[in-house]
């Protein structure tokens, strides 16, 4: 072990700190003590190797330090650690890794050995947050340019029935081919793509190219689902069940067998528009579903509204479910709400076979997530099929 690199104790008890200070050296690093944010600040120039930080510093100043290890860009794996409500311990880690540090992990007060060796072994967690903020986001002029050029493209995401394991259903999920930045996310251009206007013009294509694909594999007698992402930007426009009705029709896919995903929470300008189409698309035979539910803005003034069909858990709380209680909690009320409301509920974002045991213990309807499969391209998907049929021993 490269342990050259001191471990800051930051604990405001002198003697828990060099209690602390013994264990640690036990274990075989260098300790440095601060027992106040004054003391720890002039001390990060030191390049600890990793700061255990007690978050019941006088004056919050727990809390504080977190904020100026953020500002300075501190590189040092964070463990949180206190005498204090579990949930504040969470909550606490949660801001260190959106403040883009690397974070161990929260330990309740006593701190068990163990769990601080194991942590201070192999803690590497690279992940930041922040580092999303990477992904610039593409201009308005290269947008249009990508719109025009046919630079649009459509990936599928298989989902499953839980309790057969049935492949019943895709989503339709945009890229943009760019010409020098290749296959870009939603999360480089989408936010561009609604402030600029041009979020009709690119559902419309995601639409039409989802319907082609659906006509194309009915073609290969594979019939599904097929769900599409709606921006509720799009729900100003009064013709739009009129038109996607007729874009269904004249592609010969049956209206029920589209679902139409409300992505985001609904801070909408014009409410009463909103309800109008939504209920419109429903009375055609739409599905409708709540995406990312959990996250949005009065989710319970909708679900009380608007005719949807389908809840879609975020995938936040299902990837958390299985190792923090309140994300369990979470799940597993919304799972009862959406079957009180006769709703579909499905799970997005289930990565681990932990993941998917949870949520069909749960009696959640259908999973989606890299578990499964990822997102693919159109002609792969009957290959998929195929290939999950044949594990789960059907032709
Ligand atoms: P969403 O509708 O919640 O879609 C699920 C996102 O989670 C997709 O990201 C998918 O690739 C990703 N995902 C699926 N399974 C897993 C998993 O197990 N783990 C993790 N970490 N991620 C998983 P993607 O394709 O980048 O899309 C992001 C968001 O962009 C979508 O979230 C949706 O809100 C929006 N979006 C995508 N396509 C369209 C579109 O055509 N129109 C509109 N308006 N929004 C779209
Ligand atoms: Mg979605
Ligand atoms: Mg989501």
């Amino acid at each position: 072990m490269g342990n050259s690199r001191a471990i800051l104790i930051v604990d405001e008890n002198r003697d828990q700190a060099e209690q602390l200070a013994t264990l640690i050296e036990r274990i075989g690093f260098e300790t440095l003590i601060a027992t106040s944010r004054d003391e720890a600040l002039p001390l990060l120039e030191r390049d600890p190797r990793a700061i255990l930080l007690d978050l019941m510093l006088t004056k919050e100043d727990g809390i504080r330090l977190i904020r100026d290890l953020g500002e300075a860009s501190c590189d040092a794996l964070v463990i949180v650690t206190g005498d204090v409500d579990r949930r504040i311990l969470s909550a606490a880690e949660r801001l260190a890794r959106a403040r883009s540090l690397r974070v161990a992990g929260a330990l309740p007060k006593p701190i068990d050995e163990s769990a601080l060796r194991r942590f201070l072994d192999t803690g590497v967690d690279r992940t930041r947050i922040g580092s999303r903020g990477i992904n610039v986001q593409v201009a308005q002029t290269e947008l249009l340019q990508c719109l025009e050029d046919g630079c649009v493209e459509v990936k599928y995401q298989p989902k499953i029935e839980v309790r057969t394991l049935e492949f019943v259903a895709v989503e339709a999920l945009v890229r943009l081919n760019h010409p020098s930045r290749g296959q870009l996310s939603p999360a480089a251009f989408l936010a561009m793509t609604e402030e600029s206007g041009l979020i009709g013009r690119l559902t419309r294509s995601v639409f039409l190219k989802a319907l082609e694909q659906a006509a194309a594999w009915m073609e290969e007698h594979l019939q599904l689902q097929i769900a599409v992402n709606v921006s509720p930007l799009l729900l100003t426009n009064l013709d739009l069940p009129e038109t996607f009705a007729d874009l269904a029709d004249r592609h010969k896919i049956d209206r029920e067998n589209v679902v139409l995903e409300i992505t985001e929470s609904w801070v909408n300008e014009e409410p009463v528009s909103a309800l109008d189409i939504l209920t419109r698309l429903r009375m055609k035979g739409f599905n409708l579903s709540i995406d990312d539910f959990g996250t949005g803005y009065s989710t319970m003034l909708q679900l009380n509204e608007i005719p949807y069909s389908e809840m879609k858990l975020d995938q936040s709380f299902t990837r958390n479910a299985t190792r923090d209680r309140e994300a369990r909690a979470i799940v597993e009320s919304s799972i009862e709400l959406g079957h009180k409301l006769g709703l579909k509920v499905v799970a997005e974002g289930i990565e681990k076979q932990e993941d998917w045991d949870l949520i069909s213990d749960m009696g959640c309807d259908e999973g989606q997530g890299f578990f499964i499969a990822r997102p693919m391209a159109g002609d792969q998907v009957p290959a998929w099929v195929r290939h999950w049929n044949s594990c789960l021993g059907r032709t």
